[in-house]
């Protein structure tokens, strides 16, 4: 493993806040609505600084001193100075709007300052580059540029809501999903529990399992208790009042200097179509604080021997803080890596069922991603693209095999934590284990969605053309770099490689088959109809099933509104989301299951899904094809003088298809025909 964890870069130079001749953005600078020039939100509450830290803030901070850190800049371009500042200023620097970075701001501002990119601490008048978001993409209006949230995100990982979207891909491949414990929602699967349990003990006695139960919503090992048995008073006391995940407790985790603990990794999801997904190589060991024992009537309620969070454990008299990241209670992932290769563990083989893993369970999640997206921001409308860091919370069985416990939409980016110097007397204080990991994600997670660098490209590309200008331009634009193999004078020099590894689509032949459910909810999103909604509303249901030919004498019209009814009316009935009415996107799911169960009797679940889903979209195709064919008439007729009553037909397929481009329907259509028939 290479250190993800860059080590600084020095002293930042201190023409950080320089401003570019030239650059609109000047005006920007000040506080907006009359503000009065002061800290940046977050930054009077700055934790006690190491000396290095020091270095670092005293150069680069824009802050109160947007405008006379920048005076400072240009009087003083630091080390680096002539040659590059020069070429530096020619080019136009990123900006970002860190106004609501929240407790990612400090690992936020270190990244910035090692990318030499353009901070606004109190947002910014014009457009900035990229938005970083502390909680969620609805913190403002935002028309352009990135952000680095999804919409739905949050709902997305809570954890009866990806408790659901495992479950559905569990149901299709339950073999290649078996890194989730299985799991029960409650209040509506309560006496499914008890029922599976009483059977799974009838059938073997000397099963004697522990079930941990967690509130929905709930984050920091908020609520979570252990039971033996799902009569548990605990559990029935609160199955109406707090709905929650029950899963089976994992009773035999590794453990390291006879401690369990659980790994923090974070992903970022880069975009969502197409599907990117990068891995970050370090990440953190969580420790419990007091040694492990298997989990019995005596010791359930202990959290610090059974619970990992580092918010409860850090109350433990045995946590340890450490300026090392090899010991202590919080580690990186790295230090356990080479502890488990010098006793001979397969770390190799680790990485690569983390690494699917986490493409499995963002497979899960896509689907109704995608729902949400197109919701917040329909196709042809104004908005900005997204991106996301996501912190995976796994654990490590006994055997290695990893399992998920839950995906954190805004995993903690703090690189400070709290120390009690005195009784009640507490202080900030940098924690080095967590900068190494933390800064390098945010940092290299800038450099991938780096906006400069397609334009970048975009020069490379024209240089081709002419390439005896373009060495020079090049050289002055900062064009060498290309890629993650930035030339050691392009923008990048003196950045270490970067920490995240691209792990789809490079290996999305290994995991494609399992985008089944993307592909249902390509139908949904087709037949969603007003732009704008999540859900379907029945004439939608019954444009889908007769555009898809799946009515016929045995399955009429009128079952189908039965099928609509039945179905929605269960899943609003979970009290999931009752903003919209109308059938959700897991609802038309399993309405799709049954369809296809009902279609394909006796393959097996997957198969009877991956063959209806042909048969839409072999029938949406030809469909497509034949509206294509009547556009193009009409066309032909409009320019040949053709009186126009054509309008309002509707006939170009784009409009209909949001996902599904139109020479991606004619090119299925094609392939349909080729291999099916
Ligand atoms: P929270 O969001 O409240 O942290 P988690 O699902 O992460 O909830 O659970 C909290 C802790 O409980 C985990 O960090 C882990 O130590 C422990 N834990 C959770 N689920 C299991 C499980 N199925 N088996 C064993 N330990 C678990």
């Amino acid at each position: 493993m290479e250190p993800a964890g860059a080590p600084p870069q020095g002293c930042a130079p201190a023409r950080e806040a320089e401003e570019p001749p030239g650059s609109p953005a000047l005006p920007a600078e000040e506080p907006q609505g009359g503000q009065p020039a002061e800290p940046p939100p977050g930054e009077a509450a700055l934790p006690a600084v190491t000396g290095r830290e020091r270095c670092r803030r005293g150069a680069g901070t824009q802050g109160p001193g947007g405008r006379a850190a920048r005076g400072r800049g240009r009087r003083a371009p630091g080390r680096r100075g002539g040659e590059e500042g020069g070429r530096a200023a020619r080019r136009p620097r990123v900006t970002v709007d860190s106004s609501k970075a929240k407790t990612s701001l400090e690992a936020l501002k270190i990244s910035l300052r090692q990318l030499r990119w353009r901070e606004f601490p109190f947002g910014r008048r014009l457009p900035c580059d990229i938005y970083w978001h502390g909680v969620s993409f609805h913190d403002n209006d935002i028309f352009s540029g990135q952000v680095n949230k999804f919409p739905g995100m949050t709902e997305m990982v809570r954890k009866i809501t990806l408790s659901r979207a495992v479950r559905t891909m569990q149901d299709l491949f339950p073999l290649e999903y078996n890194f989730y414990p299985r799991s029960w929602i409650l209040p509506e699967e309560f006496p499914l529990f008890v029922d599976e349990v009483r059977m799974m003990k009838d059938s073997d006695p000397s099963w004697k399992p522990t079930f941990i139960v967690k509130p929905d919503g709930g984050c920091q090992g908020d609520g979570i208790y252990l039971i033996k048995d799902p009569s548990d008073i605990r559990l029935t006391g609160s199955i109406q009042s707090r709905p929650a995940v029950v899963q089976e407790y994992i009773c035999k985790p590794l453990l390291v200097d006879k401690l369990k603990f659980d790994i923090r990794l974070y992903v970022l999801l880069k975009s969502l179509e197409p599907l990117e997904i990068y891995i970050a190589k370090d990440g953190l060991s969580r420790f419990c604080t007091e040694p492990y024992q298997e989990p019995t009537l005596k010791n359930l309620h202990q959290v610090f021997m059974h619970l990992t969070n580092y918010s409860l454990n850090i109350h433990s008299g045995n946590f340890i803080h450490s300026d090392n990241v090899n010991t202590g209670s919080k580690r990186t992932f790295s230090s356990i890596l080479c502890r488990l290769s010098s006793r001979g563990a397969d770390v190799k083989k680790l990485w690569s069922d983390i690494i699917s893993l986490v493409i499995k369970t963002i497979i899960a999640l896509t689907p109704e991603l995608k729902v949400y997206y197109q919701s917040d921001i329909p196709a042809g409308k104004p908005g900005p693209t997204c991106f996301q860091i996501l912190g995976f919370d796994i654990l490590l069985m006994k055997n290695l095999k990893p399992m998920l416990l839950e995906v954190n939409a805004n995993p903690s980016m703090r690189i400070e934590h709290e120390q009690e110097l005195s009784p009640g007397v507490f202080e900030n204080v940098p924690s080095p284990v967590d900068e190494e990991v933390k800064v390098a994600v945010i940092r290299d997670t800038l450099r991938l969605v780096d906006p400069q660098k397609k334009k970048r490209k975009d020069v490379q590309c024209q240089t081709l053309e002419h390439v005896s200008e373009a060495k020079e331009e090049a050289l002055e634009a900062g064009a060498g770099d290309g890629g993650e193999c930035e030339g050691s004078r392009g923008p990048e020099a003196g950045l270490p490689s970067l920490c995240l590894k691209q792990v789809f689509p490079k290996y999305a032949k290994q995991f494609n088959y399992l985008r089944l459910v993307d592909r249902v909810a390509a139908l949904f999103i087709r037949f969603l109809g007003v732009k704008g909604t999540t859900k379907l509303g029945p004439t939608g249901f019954r444009t889908f099933i007769r555009n898809c030919k799946l009515s016929n004498s045995n399955f009429s019209m009128a079952s189908v509104d039965i099928l609509y009814i039945d179905i929605t009316r269960r899943w609003n009935s979970m009290g999931i989301d009752h903003k919209e009415s109308g059938m959700c996107l897991q609802a038309f799911v399993e309405a799709f299951f049954c369809l296809a169960q009902k279609k394909y009797k006796s393959l097996p679940l997957h198969e009877q899904v991956a063959s209806l889903i042909d048969f839409c979209e072999y029938h949406l195709a030809a469909l497509d094809e034949k509206r294509l064919v009547c556009g193009r008439g009409v066309m032909e007729r409009r320019s040949a003088g053709a009186p126009g009553q054509t309008d309002g037909l509707h006939l170009t397929p784009a409009a209909h298809t949001p996902l599904l481009s139109r020479t991606a329907a004619a090119g299925k259509f094609a392939d349909y025909r080729n291999h099916r028939y």
